[in-house]
């Protein structure tokens, strides 16, 4: 089968198209005839060799976290799919596998697609939408009477975080340039910010809690609009000890790592008197499952970016690595 393999981390040079030998499901996975891949940051970080101190693959490596498309075989122990199921997941962290024809994934990490939705614009809910979901509901408890702050709102995990954050019953206020600002009012947000023309500070305050999508400067600056004992929530700034403990189920060595490097945006954080977490999601297929009612029941609409051929996944990933994606970059494979 034909599949993006990286063969050597570095840059885009170290990694290509080519042909492998299909896997086969073991006991209690599901082989999935992949119609169409969702493309995210992690590609390049990790075909970059960004995050090999805490996922490493012995390479060559099959690359792609999340896929929609159609059971082709089960193995022993599978109970909850059968052959020609619709489905989507976001796959194992450790073993990847998603730009390809095929690919073999446990049970438990797979939901099926609703029916009135697509698989292509499927292919990217699970590791965007669960990501947002996570963070929402599990640490900032998204909810009616609670006032969010989630700078960086028009891309893929922006658009729909700002949904599932509505859908919750949240009040959002997010930060778009003017190329994202009709799109994220559309999904919802109650208030927003052009980043390019001003500071979100000397717009926003007492929010009871943020979900930051940008990391760097942004999230340096978040924790000024949270209220005393509030939350900010990353996923792209730095990973402090509780991601190595309860995300990554890692030992002393890891929290110890995390703890140096996160330390100037903890000591800042105390000093508004709000607390830091950097979440790492987690690939569950029980809460992709939640996410297809909420697309069932007409509250999350997959934004697309951009479709385009397999064959043309390095343009997909370049254009995703500009940062100026609106919504999902997505590759289909075959007739999707
Ligand atoms: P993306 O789709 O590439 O985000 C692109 C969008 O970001 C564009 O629409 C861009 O808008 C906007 N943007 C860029 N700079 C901005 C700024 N300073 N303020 C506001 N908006 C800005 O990326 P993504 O898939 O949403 O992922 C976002 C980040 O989360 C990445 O770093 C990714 O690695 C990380 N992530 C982490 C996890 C985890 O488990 N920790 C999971 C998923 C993603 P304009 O073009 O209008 O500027």
């Amino acid at each position: 089968m034909l599949a993006y393999v990286l063969h050597r981390y570095g840059g885009a040079d170290g990694i290509d198209l080519r042909e492998v030998p299909a896997p086969t499901p073991g006991p209690g996975e599901v082989l999935i005839q992949v119609r169409a891949a969702g493309l995210n940051p992690i590609d390049f970080k990790t075909r970059d060799g960004k995050l090999r101190p805490i996922l490493r693959y012995r390479l060559p490596q099959i690359l792609g976290g999340e896929v929609a498309g159609v059971v082709a075989a089960c193995g022993a122990g599978v109970d909850r799919l059968r052959e020609g199921d619709r489905v989507f997941a976001r796959l194992d962290k450790r073993r990847l596998g998603g730009f390809a024809e095929q690919v073999a994934c446990r049970q438990e990490l797979i939901a099926r697609v609703p029916d009135g939705l697509d698989l292509v614009p499927a292919a990217g809910l699970p590791l965007a939408g669960l990501t947002a979901l996570q963070a929402l509901r599990d640490q900032l408890h998204a909810g009616p009477g609670v006032r969010l702050f989630v700078p960086g709102g028009a891309g893929g995990v922006g658009t729909l975080a700002i949904q599932i954050a509505k859908a919750l019953g949240a009040e959002v206020i997010t930060t778009a340039s003017p190329r994202g600002e009709a799109l994220v009012r559309r999904l919802g947000a109650d208030e927003v910010i052009d980043y390019t023309r001003e500071r979100f500070e000397d717009r926003v305050s007492g929010v009871d809690g943020a979900l930051d999508l940008v990391g760097g400067d942004t999230l340096a600056r978040a924790f000024a609009v949270v209220k005393r004992g509030g939350l900010v929530v990353s996923i792209a700034g730095v990973p402090e000890p509780t991601t190595a403990r309860e995300d990554m189920q890692a030992g002393l060595g890891l929290q110890a790592l995390f703890w140096a490097a996160s330390f100037g945006l903890r000591a800042k954080a105390r000093r508004h008197g709000v607390r830091y977490r950097y979440l790492f999601m987690r690939p569950d297929g029980d809460d992709l499952a939640e996410l297809a009612r909420m697309n069932e029941a007409g509250a999350l609409e997959v934004v697309v970016d951009r479709v385009l051929p397999f064959a043309e996944i390095a343009a997909a990933m370049a254009h995703l690595e500009s940062g100026r994606a609106k919504g999902k970059v997505i590759v289909r494979m075959g007739e999707a």
